[in-house]
This record gives structure tokens, C-alpha cells and sequence, in this order.
């Protein structure tokens, strides 16, 4: 099969690894469609920042696309109803996040029905709302990063239009071994994903797209390559860039595709370029044009322990035993079930979990999780040598290991994406990346206590202001009483201090 022709011209990739592709077995059926399960069970945090609010009570009948909880703080995302039922219980639940083993959820009976609610009339075609309405409207859909970041895609578009920006860039590149979803993405819905670059492009006011695809995926290429032919958009430009992982990440492929080097700390948009995952852009095309909030994603399905690997459409809340029951379960052998890839996914205990706007496959190995395995570093450098941001993991490690928060920053500690390459090549099996998360996420814990201890600060500031301000504000009315009471002469002055009696006697006496 001829592929499209495709630009080639790339910037620089440091380190990373070729690692086996483990794809062809999970991408040789079409995507199944998971019927509407018994049970949903839906978290209010699917997305990086606080928690959605519930909207609804128990007891309550949702319909699909409803609304369950709204956004709350300025970094949050919607949760919407996956089908028709009504909500039995918002309760805590085990879920795959990566510093918590439970969170509350909503959890909603299916009625089977799957009625949908009544279309928004609010339908006007994209291109004839202004950028910030657009920008508006797509924050309401519950969209987040679907590549893996879960940012809320409405904030980080926001964010993206308060710099100069040039490129949009269609992140096709599914580097992770085993998983599959955005590339049966591409195949079957390419007409979509361009749909949302299009969409994108008119909200961030740009002009110039990539949609960036790896070499080893003809097929997604080639109905990329067609659907881009039958559109007609000369802005939109298909780019293949060849398989090493991790050059998915944001910053490496920007780099790959642009030869611009994000800043240490900096995001895409410090050098002109605002990053989105194909799923993610074919999710804001199905809600600005068709008006389906993010209630359902594509996932895989795979690895040696599942009787048949698949990609699946799957409504966000199905649990994830719902799931592999539906790729024909576990067969004798499964050992371990991940949520995500072997590099950057989660090793669960149960398969209670739902799956969620962020899980892009489910993946169950015929090895146990290995613990202890750990001996001393040799100094090899290897890790080095295969990091992709240049870091020195080794340094990196004996800082994590001494709680050295402030030699861990200037080693660039919150530059690391986590993306296992260091662990893979480490002869001494020193779980690095796992000291690196749990570094960053007492980080995290220490920003948030200074947060929260800085608004308490403003708080009790304020309200000691307040106060000032009342006292103040009595006295300038008492003065002016008293100069009012002095022109109108004695009797006024006793009849001033009466009311002032009385109005006291009355506050003590309620
Ligand atoms: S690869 Fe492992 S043993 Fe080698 S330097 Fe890095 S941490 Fe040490
Ligand atoms: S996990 Fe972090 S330190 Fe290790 S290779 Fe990846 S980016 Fe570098």
C-alpha cells in the first residue's frame, strides 16, 4: 500500500529508546463498541485540579450527556452522565490516579434505555462564533487531554491565546508500546480529528497545523493523507516522524517537528506552539458539532494475559472488569493488570476501576509486579544517556533518596516527564521513576500547603481590613452626628445618645 507523501525535515530527539511495538495483535479488528453497562461509576476528579462539584442527588434519574458535576477552581472539567439511569450512590471508590487508591464517585444504575438529553439549541456553526465563545464552549464539554496530561483543554487554550502562538500541532504519535487507540483512532475517524483542527485553529486564531503520525503506522497515515485530500485545507500538513519513545511527549515533539526547544519549566506555547492528542481534537469535533460531551473514549484492550486483545468505544464509568470481560476476560495466565502502557501506566489490585477520560489502554501482563529486586547504582551512566529531557537521573536519584528538595529543583526534577526510560536500561533495577513521582508529588504537597497557608494569610488579612474599615466607617458617623447634634442644640444631642443606647441594649439582648 502507497502511503500519502508526508514532510520529513525534523529537529533533534535526545535520548529515548526503540522498544518493541506489541500493537499488531490489538489492531487487527475494528473498534468494538462496549454496550451501555449495568453500572456506571464516574469520579469527580478525571482531570488535573480540584474535584468537580455534584450538580444532581441519589436518588436522581440522568440522562446521557447530563450534566453531573460542575467545574470547580480554575483548573477543573465538568463530568457528565455516559448513559440514561438513575444515580444510586456518590460515594468514594477505588480508581487508578496515581497518588490515591480512592475518590469519590457518582455512581449511576443503568436503565439500558441510553436516552440522550434534549440537543443543545445552541448549535451555531463553529466558525461563526468568536474565538473566546468557542473557547467557551468547548471548556463546557468536559474535554481534557486525552494523550495522558488530563489538563482541561478549555484552560489550556485559554492560557495558549494569552501568548504569541504559531503552530497547532495534532499529537498522532503513540509511542508507548502496546497501546493502539489513537492510531484505530486516525483509521476510522481521520474526517474527525481534522474536524477539531479546524475547530482549534479558528479558536486560537492560527493558521498553520500539523498532524504529526509515526512512520510505522501506514494505514493511519494513509486515511490521515485522504480525509486531508477530501477536505481541501492546505493549513492542515500531515508530518510522520519515525518510532522512538518518547517522542509523544509535548515538548519532544515539538521539538521534533519544529526544532524548537521548549524552555526548562516552560510550556509549548513559550515557543509558539499549542500541542493537542488526535483524540482530543476528534472529542471537541463530536461536542461543537454534534454535541456529545466527553462521556466516551476509544481504549485498548491488550497484552498476553486478555483471551482477545481489541480496541474498544467504551462509555467513561464502564469499570475496567467490565471492559476486559468484554475483550473475552483474562485468560489463565494474567498475572498483573496496568492502567496505561508498561512505561508510564499504573499497576492496580482490582479491576473495580473505572475507566476514565485519561485511560488510553487496559493492559493485563502474565508477570507479577517485581519488588526488591533493587541492588546499589554502579555509576554507569546509562540512565543518562537515555533521558530524553538530558537530565542525570543518578543525581537525581541520591537527591530523591536524601529529601533534597532544593538540589532536586536545580537537578531539574519537575522537567521529568516520568517516562521510564531510565528504569528500563538501569542494570541495578532501581525503580527511578516511581522516587522521581513520589519526589514530585511531595513537591506538590508542600506547594499545596503554602497555598493553602498563603490564602489563609489573605483571608484573615481581609478580614482584619474589613473590620478597620467598619470601626473607621462608625466613627465618621458618630463625628458627624455629634457636629449635627452640636448645630441643632442639647435636646438633639440626648436624643442622639438615647438611640445610640437603645440600638446597644437591643444588640445585647439578642
Ligand atoms: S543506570 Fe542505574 S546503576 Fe547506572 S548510573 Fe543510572 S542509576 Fe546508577
Ligand atoms: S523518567 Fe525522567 S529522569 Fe528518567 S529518563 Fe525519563 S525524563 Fe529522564
Amino acid at each position: 500500500m502507497s502511503t500519502p507523501a508526508a514532510t520529513y525535515d525534523l529537529g533533534k530527539l535526545y535520548g529515548g529508546l526503540r522498544l518493541p511495538a506489541e500493537k499488531t495483535v490489538s489492531t487487527s479488528l475494528e473498534i468494538q463498541r462496549i454496550p451501555v453497562p449495568d453500572q456506571l461509576v464516574l469520579p469527580l476528579a478525571q482531570h488535573a485540579g480540584e474535584p468537580a462539584h455534584p450538580v444532581v442527588g441519589i436518588g436522581e434519574y440522568v440522562l446521557k450527556g447530563q450534566l453531573l458535576a460542575e467545574p470547580y477552581g480554575s483548573l477543573s472539567a465538568p463530568v457528565h452522565a455516559s448513559s440514561s439511569g438513575k444515580v444510586v450512590a456518590i460515594e468514594s471508590w477505588p480508581v487508578s490516579r496515581r497518588f490515591g487508591e480512592n475518590a469519590p464517585c457518582i455512581v449511576i444504575e443503568c436503565d439500558g434505555d441510553d436516552t440522550p438529553v434534549a440537543p443543545s439549541k445552541d448549535m451555531a456553526p463553529y466558525n461563526s462564533l468568536p474565538p473566546n465563545a468557542l473557547l467557551k464552549r468547548i471548556l463546557q464539554g468536559g474535554i481534557v487531554g486525552l494523550g495522558g496530561a488530563v489538563f482541561p483543554t478549555g484552560q489550556k487554550l485559554m492560557q495558549a491565546t494569552t501568548m504569541p502562538l504559531e503552530y497547532l500541532i495534532l499529537n498522532g504519535v503513540e509511542c508507548e508500546p502496546y497501546i493502539s487507540c489513537d492510531d484505530m483512532l486516525m483509521r476510522e475517524q481521520a474526517a474527525e480529528v481534522l474536524g477539531g483542527a479546524q475547530i482549534l485553529m479558528h479558536a486560537l486564531a492560527l493558521d498553520a497545523c500539523y498532524v504529526v503520525v509515526e512512520s510505522d503506522k501506514p494505514d493511519a497515515i494513509m486515511a490521515i493523507g485522504e480525509a486531508l485530500a477530501e477536505l481541501g485545507d492546505e493549513r492542515i500538513v500531515l508530518k510522520q516522524v519515525p518510532t522512538i519513545y518518547p517522542s509523544g511527549g509535548e515538548d519532544q515533539l515539538v521539538q521534533l517537528v519544529t526544532n524548537r526547544e521548549v524552555p526548562s519549566g516552560g510550556l509549548p506555547t513559550d515557543v509558539g506552539c499549542v500541542v493537542q492528542n488526535v483524540g482530543t481534537s476528534a472529542a471537541i469535533y463530536r461536542w461543537i458539532c454534534e454535541g456529545e460531551p466527553l462521556i466516551s473514549r476509544v481504549t485498548t484492550v491488550t497484552g498476553p494475559g486478555v483471551r482477545s486483545p481489541m480496541n474498544v468505544m467504551a462509555r467513561i464509568g464502564t469499570t475496567i472488569a467490565d471492559v476486559v470481560s468484554f475483550a473475552g476476560g483474562y485468560n489463565e495466565e494474567a498475572e498483573q493488570l496496568i492502567i496505561g502502557g508498561p512505561m508510564c501506566g499504573k499497576s492496580v489490585t482490582t479491576d473495580r476501576v473505572p475507566l476514565v477520560k485519561a485511560t488510553n489502554c487496559v493492559l493485563v501482563l502474565t508477570e507479577k509486579p517485581v519488588y526488591g529486586n533493587e541492588q546499589p547504582c554502579i555509576r554507569c551512566g546509562e540512565c543518562a544517556l537515555v533521558c530524553p529531557i538530558q537530565l542525570l537521573p543518578q543525581q537525581l536519584y541520591w537527591y530523591a533518596c536524601a529529601d533534597n528538595e532544593s538540589k532536586l529543583r536545580t537537578y531539574g526534577l519537575t522537567d521529568c516527564i516520568e517516562c521510564g526510560c531510565c528504569d528500563l536500561v538501569c542494570p541495578s533495577h532501581i525503580p527511578l521513576t516511581s522516587d522521581f513521582r513520589n519526589a514530585k508529588a511531595r513537591f506538590q504537597e508542600l506547594a499545596d500547603e503554602k497555598a493553602r497557608a498563603e490564602r489563609a494569610r489573605l483571608r484573615f488579612e481581609s478580614r482584619n481590613e474589613r473590620i478597620a474599615n467598619e470601626q473607621q466607617q462608625r466613627e465618621r458617623e458618630l463625628d458627624e452626628q455629634k457636629a449635627a447634634a452640636k448645630k441643632a442644640g442639647p435636646s438633639a444631642i440626648d436624643e442622639i445618645l438615647n438611640r445610640r443606647k437603645n440600638k446597644q441594649q437591643n444588640k445585647d439582648d439578642e
